[in-house]
């Protein structure tokens, strides 16, 4: 399937809608020849992209372009063209797990482009590529299919035969929702190494199965500390079997690491949505060429994660039109969110702040949560309200939110 079902679906309209095809059974025969013909050209570059080890689109497009289109007639330039991306994406990501060339499936789906394919979405038909050339096939589909085709800009789409039907999955560009004003300040989420992640209401994400409110995440954290152990160990072991390990162990982190990442992402914005705030998380790219490491990269065991859950977080806001910023990393963790005061002295102990100017006290991650929520409503006024007076400043108490308007009207 060359379309991602995007989870695009919160606002309605899918991002990829489905048609029935109703071709004439001539035409429905020139749709077989066309899919045969596709998977086959595909499977015939596969091998020959295995063989030669060249898997990278344009050096395998000079290899097997001119093969493919000597060894299948029907096949255009652009079915061609597509042939050959399809191979290289089939080995984009799996090529050291493959033991042997990518096959595909005979009657697999066949991806066809805008170059393949032409709309007349007021006749509901779309033109489709054969090897025997061009059919104009009706389609029908459920009113909200119908209604996003005919007014969505319309992507790829894959052409599949299922069950005696012929089907077009069609990839359409959803409209952004508008962002939404905050109206009741931001949500700040402080991301840690002990703590996954720490809202400023004080949440600790993952949740819930926590002993207490603050009490860092029991399982994912000490799975991840043995994992670091472990990888340490067989990185000084170095050996096939030990990398072998390695590797193996690297997907599974990585998948579990996505799972958190997509939980702590929906609470977030679900949260945001439901409160009518904002989000704010620390910009770690900002952070490269300062001199004292920054907390989250004094370790860099699951780097890409904390950027995954800014990506992640960042779509998932712009899909509910929740407003999303990045703040300075700065001293988020020495800051005081009431007074101000910023100093190492703020840090009496592991995880624990005590504000040497006003008695603040709490946790770390928790206040360094607070103080994001701080900056993102300080960096929203001044990105989207240059003029305005007032700007909420770090030194005010954190508890005062700008006046909750009563929305829309
Ligand atoms: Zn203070």
């Amino acid at each position: 399937m060359a379309i991602r079902r995007s989870a695009a679906k919160r606002k309605g309209l899918p991002s990829v809608v489905q048609l029935r095809l109703t071709p004439a059974p001539d035409q429905a025969d020139a749709l077989t020849a066309a899919v045969l013909l596709c998977n086959q050209a595909a499977t015939f570059v596969s091998r020959l992209a295995w063989q030669q080890r060249t898997f990278t689109m344009g050096e395998l497009h000079r290899q097997a372009y001119y093969p493919v289109r000597a060894e299948f007639a029907g096949l255009g330039a652009q079915a061609a063209v597509r042939a050959i991306a399809r191979v290289a994406g089939a080995y984009a990501n799996r090529r050291a797990t493959k033991t042997r060339a990518h096959v595909f499936r005979p009657y697999g789906a066949v991806p066809y482009d805008a170059r393949l394919m032409s709309w007349n979405r007021d006749a509901r038909t779309v033109s489709l590529w054969t090897p025997t050339g061009r059919v104009t096939v009706p389609y029908t589909g459920r009113p909200e299919a119908l209604k996003a085709v005919d007014t969505l800009p319309l992507g790829e789409a894959d052409l599949i035969f299922r069950r005696g039907e012929w089907l077009l999955h069609v990839a359409v560009t959803l409209p952004k929702p508008a962002v939404r004003e905050p109206v009741n300040g931001f949500l700040g989420v402080d991301q840690g190494v002990a703590n996954l992640a720490v809202t400023n209401d004080g949440a600790v994400l993952p949740g819930p199965a926590l002993p207490g409110p603050i009490g860092g995440n029991g399982h994912v954290r000490s799975l991840r500390e043995r994992r670091y152990r472990q990888r340490r160990r067989l990185q000084k072991k170095g050996t096939p079997a030990a990398r072998r390990v390695l590797r193996r162990l690297s997907g599974r982190e990585h998948r579990m690491m996505t799972d958190v990442n997509h939980q702590i992402s929906n609470h977030v914005v679900c949260e945001a949505e439901r409160t009518g705030r904002g989000i704010a998380l620390e910009d770690l790219q900002g952070i490269r060429g300062r001199v004292r490491a920054h907390r989250l990269q004094r370790r860099t065991l699951h780097g890409w994660a904390f950027a995954q859950l800014i990506a992640f977080t960042r779509y998932k806001a712009a899909r509910a039109g929740v407003a999303f910023l990045l703040v300075d990393p700065a001293y988020t963790s020495q800051a005081c969110p009431d007074c101000g005061c910023v100093t190492r002295a703020n840090r009496p102990a592991r995880g624990r702040f005590v504000c040497t100017g006003c008695g603040l006290a709490g946790h770390a991650d928790h206040i360094a949560a607070c103080n994001i929520a701080v900056r993102g409503v300080a960096g929203w006024a001044v990105v989207n309200q240059p003029h305005a007076t007032g700007l909420p400043s770090a030194r005010r108490d954190r508890e005062s939110k700008p006046p909750v308007s009563t929305g829309g009207s």
